[in-house]
């Protein structure tokens, strides 16, 4: 069973049962079987697909968004925001799809070559529950038009979106085994993953959960990708809109209560424009509404679990005693729910364990730099490369951020986000390969060679 209970009150929620053995079998079986149907599906299938699962989120999002709010703590707001998030996803791939899949004519010394995308198979989610839906359809969506088929383990804590997900997927007309919720605990995925039928396998977590699934994909000999953690930079310069800056660096650290693996989380101000910023910055910071994640004012919800704002309070303790000086907030607030307020740490030492690690939680530490290869030194002085967000207005400046911050994806003047169209995905231990576009497509695929006369 999985007996979760809702953060924002500490009350337990409904039970939901574990899939036993014998129905993780016949799961398997039913998406091999499907699979060797959907691979020789036509394009217009695929898309007309994709449309109407879109339309079944869209049609269903307040519903949705209120499942995860109440197993995950987000606010609903956000939720709702996210689900209009996945209906664009299944839109992106129904416009575009056909032309991602399209082949392609190589120059040979002899004869003709064409190189054709083709899918690979049932493909494993393990996601998390930080975007419980998006997380989800990031994967799937690219999947269901590659030709793929979908089995998904969730996050403990958010089964019952799992649950949903697959609702909606079959609500949009997804034949039976195109994509299957498999409510199970994270001891079955090994052997799911080794079993002949997984072609391969994606995780969005922890980089402990990435260890594991990636050792059990390597004994397989099977394909993995991996989207793991980070401590993003959100570096601002002189040059900036300081108001702006200090305005979104303050959502980037707060959406989804701290845990988004792409939001800011270390500001690295230019010590020209420290005062003014870390000003503005604080007060934005003390000023966070932490409410019930239903009512609409609410600036964010509690933490996902009372686990996990004990692993952020005990960062904190941990910050202050390698030196670190906790300017506001960053404790819990007496309410019954897994709440805190939002907090900024400064005088980090930027050799100590916690400067390094992630911070998965409404917490910030502000350093400040002297200059542009400080900053960038600063940046890059993490095991994670995952997102970056920079402001700046000078060219020569901006140059330099795209090319030397270590990390999948820099924001220029703006708060980092992920979008269908563009590539997603980190360096170093924040993981390998890359979701959305005709990238997070093609990592599941045959691009197979075929040699004409
Ligand atoms: P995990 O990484 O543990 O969970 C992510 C997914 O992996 C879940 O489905 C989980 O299942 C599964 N999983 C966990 N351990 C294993 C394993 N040994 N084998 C196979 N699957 C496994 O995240 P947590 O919820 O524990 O969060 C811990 C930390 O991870 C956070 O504080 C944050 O730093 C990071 N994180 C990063 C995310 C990101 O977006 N990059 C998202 C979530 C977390 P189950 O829930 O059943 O354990």
């Amino acid at each position: 069973m999985f007996q979760n209970v809702n953060p924002a009150t500490g009350q337990k929620l409904d039970e939901i049962a574990e899939m036993d053995d014998a129905a993780v079998e016949s799961a398997l079986a039913r998406a091999d079987a499907m699979w060797r149907q959907w691979r020789i599906s036509t394009l217009e299938d695929r898309t007309a697909l994709l449309s109407h699962i879109g339309d079944a989120f869209e049609g269903n999002k307040h519903r949705l968004a209120e499942i995860a709010t109440r197993e995950m703590g987000k606010t609903l707001k956000s939720a709702v925001a996210e689900v209009e998030k996945c209906v664009a996803a299944f839109r992106h791939y129904a416009e575009h799809g056909p032309e991602f899949l399209e082949s392609f004519e190589v120059q040979v010394a002899k004869g003709r070559a064409i190189g054709r995308w083709l899918p690979i198979g049932p493909v494993l989610a393990v996601m998390p529950w930080n975007f419980p839906y998006w997380q989800v359809v990031r994967f799937l969506a690219p999947a269901i038009m590659a030709g793929n088929v979908g089995l998904l383990k969730h996050a403990s804590i958010t089964q019952g979106v799992g649950a949903a997900i697959e609702d909606m997927v079959l609500k949009g007309g997804a034949p039976e085994g195109l994509f299957q919720n498999l409510p199970v605990k994270s001891g079955k995925v090994a052997d799911i993953i080794a079993d002949r039928r997984v072609a391969a396998v994606t995780l969005t977590g922890s980089e402990g959960a990435g260890q594991k699934v990636a050792e059990a994909a390597g004994r397989a000999l099977k394909k993995v990708v991996l989207e793991l953690g980070g401590s993003d930079p959100f570096i601002v310069m002189p040059s900036a809109d300081i108001d702006e800056a200090a305005k979104q660096a303050v959502t980037a650290r707060i959406q989804n209560t701290g845990q988004s693996c792409i939001c800011g989380k270390r500001m690295i101000v230019h010590a020209d424009i420290y005062d003014a910023f870390a000003e503005k910055f604080v007060a934005g910071m003390k000023a966070v509404k932490a409410d019930d994640p239903m009512h609409d004012e609410t600036d964010m919800g509690p933490l996902s679990s009372f686990e996990q704002r004990d692993t952020v309070l005990d960062q904190i303790e941990r910050a202050k005693q390698a030196g670190a000086t906790l300017l506001c907030g960053g404790a819990k607030l007496d309410k019954p729910g897994a709440y805190m307020s939002a907090g900024v740490l400064t005088d980090v030492p930027p050799e100590s364990d916690i400067a390094k690690e992630e911070i998965f939680g409404p917490v910030a530490m502000l350093f400040k730099v002297p200059d542009i290869d400080a900053a960038i030194a600063l940046a890059n002085d993490i095991p994670y490369g995952l997102g970056s967000s920079v402001w700046t207005k000078d060219a020569a400046e901006q140059e330099r951020f795209e090319r030397d911050i270590a990390a999948g994806m820099t924001a220029v003047n703006q708060m980092l986000a992920s979008t269908p169209e563009a590539p997603f995905g980190g360096v170093k231990l924040s993981g390998h390969g890359r979701e959305l576009g005709p990238w997070g497509m093609h990592e599941f695929m045959n691009l197979k060679s075929v040699l004409l006369n």
